[in-house]
């Protein structure tokens, strides 16, 4: 057993991965063996992702808060506390705080044999956030 107390820095959502303004806790890092990559991640309102994929997929479980999701080609969905979303392997989508709500969620996933989470593409503009949930 580990424990890893509370001393590391919340720290920013890069502003080339996210729109606004987003904050990760680190929850747990690839190491020895583990491929899981698990953080908490806090949206402020109107803040999101980019466009991204996964190598392995995730999963979100929304723990506070509004959130909007979508996988490129379908409808915005609205996902609140309790709520998990799976995103394929290579599925393009993003995940970020309604317009108007703070959303926290935790974000898990297996990295690849390179040790890559993501694969992150162009911001979600303001018009495609707009679009009213499906
Ligand atoms: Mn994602």
């Amino acid at each position: 057993m580990r424990i890893t107390r509370n001393t590391l820095e919340t720290t920013p959502g890069p502003s080339n991965w996210f729109t606004g303004a987003v904050y990760v806790d680190t929850v747990a890092t690839p190491s020895n063996g583990s491929r899981l990559s698990a953080s908490s991640v806090h949206f402020t309102p109107g803040a999101r992702t980019a466009w991204h994929t996964h190598p392995n997929g995730q999963t979100i479980y929304v723990t506070e808060g509004i959130g909007l999701v979508q996988r490129r080609g379908g409808p915005i969905e609205v996902v609140r506390p309790g709520d998990r979303v799976f995103f394929e392997p290579g599925e393009e989508h993003w995940h970020g705080a309604a317009p108007d709500r703070f959303m926290t969620h935790l974000a898990m996933l297996d990295v690849d044999d390179e040790g890559n989470s993501a694969s992150w593409g162009e911001h979600v503009t303001d018009e495609q956030y707009g679009q009213q949930p499906g």
